[in-house]
């Protein structure tokens, strides 16, 4: 199936594997334990924490989808990042981005604190922090791309050619994009992790992780730890989210059409001061986003122009746009990341990954595109009347 297009292999997951009854789609698997054939003889599953066959299903089909040795599901996004940590021992250097998600953030500052690692964030668009950095030899590169929730593009290829030159890991949160439109493990990058919780489940009712890694000794480790430290997804989120992956592809374009068509509204739009999506020639990192993804993706910020009463007001007379942490769902989603998302973030770190107070984030849906733009300009239109 590794050869095949990524909607194919999403929705050929798991199809007419059932040996019982030749069911289309895969029964769920809820026994968390497994008989042994004799004693000392190991079934193929013995202990759901360790290994079970629906989970094993989506493990297969996200390790093919981003063409790694295998991928460790985990409970979610944040456990999928923690068991990425493993690798790393009080002498090892960690370098993430300034403007990482802020749970990514809090878990890098809290265990660095404890003397887990050593940690440094830095802007890794700017190539002379980048380089100063790699001199310390790093163990491990963290790199979002897309940022959450600037947007923010670096190139994947670049940083993995010099961080392998220090033999530097490399590891990518593709949670932004999906395998769909981005396949770091094929620019360059050792590791991959998604928050499965996003758009590869898609319907905001299921949480999930995953750890997929090129390396097959490493796949093996994460494996391993995944077990040790009881990280591992449930059946029931698994066989959800494999339900979610068969409409990933189609979903993932969707979502992008109704963005570009929101951008083009926004763009015109006298109360938005600035908007961060890679598809605008001016973003920063245009051109990197056209040669290393597959799409742009729909996940957008902008600046709001106005006082924070203003800003209280259009987010309260939207009706489109839920105002919730979280994306990648099916329904529209508005969030401030000052005082949602990224709260766990000091006012100096915010500061300093350029996260303002009037700063919103889209997570831009299926429904009607027609509709969840007239649903913002009336709600723009509101704070205009309020403010004559
Ligand atoms: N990575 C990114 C980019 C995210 O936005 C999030 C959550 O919002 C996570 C990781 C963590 O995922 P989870 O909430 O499934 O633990």
């Amino acid at each position: 199936m590794n050869d095949k297009k990524s909607a194919t292999i999403a929705i050929r997951a798991g199809i007419a594997t059932d040996k019982q009854y030749n069911a289309v789609v895969p029964p769920i698997y809820l026994s968390t334990n497994y008989q042994f054939p004799h004693l000392g003889e190991l079934p193929t599953y013995d202990y759901a924490r360790g290994g079970q066959p629906t989970r094993a299903l989506l493990e297969d089909a996200l390790a093919a989808l981003e063409k790694g040795a295998g991928a460790t599901v985990t409970n979610c996004g944040m456990s999928a990042i923690n068991l990425v940590l493993t690798l790393l021992s009080p002498e090892d250097l960690l370098v993430a981005s300034v403007d990482c998600y802020g749970g990514t953030y809090r878990l890098f500052e809290s265990y660095a604190k404890k003397g887990a690692f050593k940690l440094c964030f830095i802007d890794q668009s700017d190539d002379k922090a980048l380089e100063a950095v790699l001199q310390q030899k790093p163990k491990l590169i963290w790199i979002e791309s897309p940022s959450n929730p600037l947007l923010r593009v670096v190139d994947i290829a670049e940083i993995a050619k010099k961080a392998h030159a220090v033999s530097a890991l490399v590891g990518v949160d593709n949670t932004f994009l999906s395998p769909v439109f981005q396949q770091p493990l094929s620019l360059g990058a050792d590791l991959v992790v998604h928050s499965l919780t996003k758009f590869i489940n898609g319907h905001s009712d299921t949480l999930g992780g995953v750890l997929i890694a090129k390396d097959p000794a490493l796949q093996e480790k994460f494996k391993w730890w995944g077990n040790c430290i009881g990280a591992t997804g449930s059946a029931f989120d698994s066989y959800m989210i494999l339900r979610g992956l068969k409409t990933l592809s189609v979903r993932m374009r969707q979502h992008e059409k109704n963005t570009l068509a929101v951008l083009c509204y926004l763009k015109d739009e006298s109360l938005v001061r600035v908007i961060y999506h890679p598809s605008l020639v001016e973003h920063k990192g245009h051109f990197i986003a056209k040669k290393q993804q597959l799409g742009f993706g729909s996940m957008l910020s902008f600046e709001f122009k106005g006082e924070k009463a203003q800003l209280e007001l259009f987010l309260s007379s939207l009706q489109m746009f839920t105002l919730a942490e979280s994306l990648g769902g099916v329904e529209s989603l508005v969030c401030h990341p000052a005082s949602m998302t990224h709260r766990a973030m000091s006012d100096e770190a915010q500061a300093e990954a350029g996260l303002s107070a009037m700063l919103l984030r889209l997570s831009v849906g299926l429904e009607d595109q027609i509709d969840l733009i007239a649903d913002l300009k009336k709600a723009f239109d509101k704070v205009r009347e309020k403010r004559q």
